[in-house]
Parts: C-alpha cells; structure tokens; sequence
C-alpha cells in the first residue's frame, strides 16, 4: 500500500500542476493554495448520561475572491484540519468551474455521529452553530450539508443563527428541509450532476451511456441518486455497489432503489439479496465495467489501485477521491476521469439557487431548478472541453484547474491589491 496521501497537499498539488499552464505569478499562486483562515474550536458538550465530552470542530475559509465562502459541514472521525482546508480549497475551484458567484469553505467535526443520540447531536450542533455565529452570514460564509449531515443539522443550525442574531436569515445556511426555506432538488442535487457529468462524458468521447455498466463505490446521498439517476434516466445498468460494510455485485444489474431502501432499513447494502455476490471495497474499485463512481471519501484510489483500475471513465461524486499520484497513473493508462470539482457541482449549485430563492423570497418549481442545474453543468463541460483542447491538457481535471484558476485570478486582480 502506497502512504495515505495529506488531502491539502493533494489540492496543493492540483492547483500548482494547472497554474502552470496559466503562468500565474507566484505571490498569486500561494494565495491559490492556502486558506485565508482557519477556525479550530472545543466544543463542549453534555452527553444524555450528565457527563461531558469536548469535540474538535473546524471551519477553513479559503478563498472570498468570488463571493462569499460556500461549502458544506462534515461529521466523521477523520476530520482534521488538514482535511478541512483540502475540501475548503477544493470547493473555491468548484464553484468557478460552475461559475457561481461564490469562494470556498468547509466545517466538520471529529465524531462519529452513530454513537450519539439525536438529542446528543443537537446540543453538538448548536454549540457548533454557535462558535460559527461570528464568521457567517448570508453574505459571509454559507454553509451546507456534507457527509453525515443533512437537512436537521442544517435547520438546527438556522435556528440558532437567526435566534442569536435575532432575524430572520434563511440564506446564512443552505440544504434546509423545504418548510425551513430549502430548495426543491437540492438532496439529488449532487447525485444530479453526477449523472449529467456522466452523460455529457459518454457523449463527448462517442461512447454508448445505455446499457453501460457501473459500479458505485459509497451509497450515502451522492453515491445513491447518482445510480438511481444513471440508472433511471440513462439506461445504465448499476452492477455493483458498496458502502463501509462492503460492496455487493450482480452482473446482471441492481435495482438502486431498491439497494438505497435496504439500506435504509437495515443500515448496510450487504445483504441485500442472496444473489449477489458479495466483494470488497477494493474488488468492487478495480471491477471490469464502463463506469466507476467513487461516492466516499478522499483517497479511494492510490496509485496501487489505479494499476489495477479497469473501468473506462471513472466520474467522481465524492471530493477528492483519487490521489494526484493515482492521477498520473490513470492518465497514463488512458482512463478518463471526470472530475469532483464539475461532477459533484450539483449540490453547491443548487444551493446558490436555494440562496437565491432565500434573498428573494420567492420559490422556484422542482422543474425549474433541475433544468438551471442542467444548463449549468453542461455549459461547465462546455468550458473544460474547450480548454482541454485548446490548451492540449493532459486530462480532464486539469482542464477544470485551468478553467477555475483563470476565474479567480480574474477576480482577484479585478479587485486590485489594497492598501
Ligand atoms: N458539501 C457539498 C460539496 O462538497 C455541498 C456544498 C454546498 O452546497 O455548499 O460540494
């Protein structure tokens, strides 16, 4: 096994193999790697038993250059603030390779949220809501669902925000249930552009997307709309899927639905049916099929996995889940990856439009949201294309680098350097 890649030298690593095809100059270029600051936090809370226990949290506000700073709120053991500032800097390149008026941020706390009860996980939440009060804002820093969190945490933390600041201010967070001033599409929002990205990708290099099979690596939100969606609205047959409990495979295709309701009742996917066949996380990775999402966490794929990788085109709905090392391996061995910063877009796009709809006060139909989320994320493809071609790119992810670099680099010199 290679050594587990440090996800902000993996960022640093992406910005600086684009930014050389740009010739940005280097006071410019440190700026496009590390975070403008970095909130690192206790929180301390009551356990239903009376005892305490103090959690680490984080918040990284990388880049404002475009706008306020966007990005979701992590709950997981390996959050640290390495991981932080990785996935804060990754979110700047993904909202100006979609071209939404935004910088990048990210939160988490270090726990596991399985073993705390839900009133557990409130007080967490709020306390975390609280610390944060200061730094965000509709105009701010916005913040979002990521793994582990959803539309609760996402409502407990508007609560506390607009009963501390005495308001109303839906906008100072995104991904809320509806009633709370959330957005329709925004659960299937990353899953969505997943499924776009994966169409256009087949279409750009003059493959068949139906009747493609696919597997899936993760089944949380992202991994589990995008096979739903590639299965319901491309004809592609998902033939395995995996989550922390190990992957299950039939070669003559899943039900997605069906998987995500199984796991749903029963916490895992293995199991599902007796038919499948059950393999690990690594078997599924290097598993002979048209198409591999990874849909978990970073470093999925390591160089070693990479020499072993057999899918044609891999789409990642996860952040950051292949190694730059993995990159090289890939492009060498001439398989096309599509990547985080376009194909999981979908989820800060529809936030934007969540946002949009807040400031406005006034809601948009399912139908409309998911067509502007479309036109986004082809015009986007549009944009890497044009500059993998133009420029001679050697992939795809360094076209999206390129095509987001030069955005906010044109913000920030716009803006001029003062005093
Ligand atoms: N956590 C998601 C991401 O990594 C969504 C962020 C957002 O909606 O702001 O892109």
């Amino acid at each position: 096994m290679s050594e587990e890649a440090n996800p902000f030298e993996s960022l640093q690593e992406q910005v600086d193999d684009a930014a050389a095809y740009l010739g940005v100059d280097d006071g410019v270029l440190e700026r496009l790697k590390h975070p403008e600051r970095v909130l690192e936090t206790n929180l301390t809370v009551e356990l239903d038993d009376g005892s305490l226990e103090t959690f680490r949290a984080f918040r990284s506000q990388f880049n404002g250059d475009r706008g306020p700073y966007k990005g979701g709120i992590r709950y997981h053991p390996g959050v640290s603030r390495d991981e932080v500032k990785a996935l804060s800097g990754w979110m700047v390149y993904k909202t100006a390779v979609v071209d939404i008026p935004y910088g990048g941020g990210k939160g988490g706390i270090a726990v596991d949220p399985r073993e705390y009860s839900d009133d557990e996980l409130e007080r967490l939440t709020r306390s975390f809501a609280t610390e944060l009060r200061p730094l965000i804002g509709e105009d701010r820093d916005v913040p979002a669902p990521d793994v582990n969190t959803g539309q609760r945490e996402m409502n407990w933390i508007k609560d506390t925000y607009e009963t501390l600041e005495n308001t109303t201010a839906p906008g100072v967070i995104t991904g809320k249930a509806p009633d709370s001033g959330g957005s329709a599409g925004r659960v299937e929002a990353t899953g969505r552009s997943t499924m776009l990205t994966a169409r256009e990708a087949f279409d750009y290099l003059g493959e068949e997307i139906e009747g493609a099979t696919v597997a899936v690596q993760g089944y949380g939100n992202a991994g589990s709309v995008a096979a739903r969606l590639v299965e319901r609205e491309l004809g592609a047959t998902v033939v395995a899927v995996s989550d922390s409990s190990g992957a299950i495979h039939d070669p003559d295709g899943l039900d997605a639905a069906a998987v995500k309701d199984f796991k749903d009742e029963t916490g895992a996917v293995t199991g599902y049916d007796d038919a499948t066949e059950e393999l690990s996380n690594e078997d599924l990775l290097t598993l002979d099929v048209d198409l591999l999402i990874p849909a978990a966490l970073e470093n999925a794929i390591d160089d070693d996995v990479a020499e072993d990788v057999s899918a044609d085109v891999i789409v990642e709905a996860a952040n950051g889940p292949i190694t730059p090392d993995a990159d090289d391996v890939l492009t060498e061995r001439g398989v096309e990856v599509l990547p985080d910063i376009l194909a999981n877009a979908g989820g800060v796009t529809v936030s934007y439009f969540e946002w949009v709809q807040n400031r406005q006060r006034f809601y948009w139909t399912e139908e409309r949201v998911n067509s502007e989320l479309e036109r986004t994320v082809t015009e986007a493809f549009d944009a890497l294309t044009d500059a993998y071609e133009e420029r001679g790119l050697p992939n795809f992810r360094t076209a999206a680098y390129v095509v987001a670099i030069q955005r906010v680099v044109d913000a920030y010199r716009q803006g001029g350097t003062w005093p």
